[in-house]
């Protein structure tokens, strides 16, 4: 499939900081659109359905995967997780880049069905360091942060199946590699020819 838009798929184990690097990339970027996952987990705190997720229960859930409506889906913690299949292609066929924040199985499932699109894999400095961060955001108990630094050395281990891979040392220095890799993508030949056509037209390019 060639659509004029890109998709970016970010994955990474919980605690590496994938979130926020998201949040300030599409701060910076106003031309990048984040797509709405649907999911059968609870609403946390403040979130609210259809801004974070469509929160579904799990029969609307496995409707919509048994009708083929998710581009991909998984499930990760114990909950399901999908990627609606109509918002990501209507979007990038209609040149808008968007960005996946999905775990590491969706990832691979998009790169099969979707081979232009851009896998990036967050990566902590340490598991020292993502064990100080999953203790210091003070959101989970022992047990869960223990659970969760298994599952990571699991996930860290699909790295090498991305197309980059980001450190999360420095937050501000993984935002610009963030936006390096987004604004790589435009500056291709394709890319270039579609969203700058009178100058190729007058270099007699095409
Ligand atoms: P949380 O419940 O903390 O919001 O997300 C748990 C994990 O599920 C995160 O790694 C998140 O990126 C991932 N996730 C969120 N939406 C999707 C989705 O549509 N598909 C897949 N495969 N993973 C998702």
């Amino acid at each position: 499939m060639e659509y004029p838009g890109n998709l970016f798929v970010v994955a990474a184990p919980s605690g590496a900081g994938k979130s926020s690097l998201v949040k300030s990339l599409l701060e910076l970027d106003s031309h990048l659109v984040v797509s709405i996952s649907h999911t059968t987990r609870q609403p946390r705190g403040q979130e609210r359905d259809g801004r974070e997720y469509h929160f579904i229960d799990e029969a609307a859930f496995r409707a919509m995967a048994a009708a083929g409506e998710f581009f991909e889906w998984a499930e990760v913690h114990g909950n399901l997780y999908g990627t609606s299949r109509k918002e990501v292609q209507s979007r990038v066929a209609s040149g808008q880049d968007v960005v996946l924040e999905i775990d590491w199985q969706g990832a691979l499932q998009i790169k099969q069905l979707f081979p232009n699109a851009v896998l990036i894999f967050i990566l902590p400095p340490s598991y020292e360091e993502l064990a100080q961060r999953l203790n210091r955001r003070g959101e989970d108990k022992p047990e869960v942060i223990s659970q969760r630094l298994v599952n990571a050395r699991l996930e860290v281990a699909q790295a090498k199946h991305f197309d980059f891979v980001i450190i999360n040392a420095l937050f501000e220095t993984a935002v610009f590699d963030l936006k390096t890799v987004v604004h790589s993508q435009r500056l291709k030949y394709l890319a270039q020819l579609r969203s700058k056509p009178a100058v190729f037209k007058a270099l007699d390019l095409s």
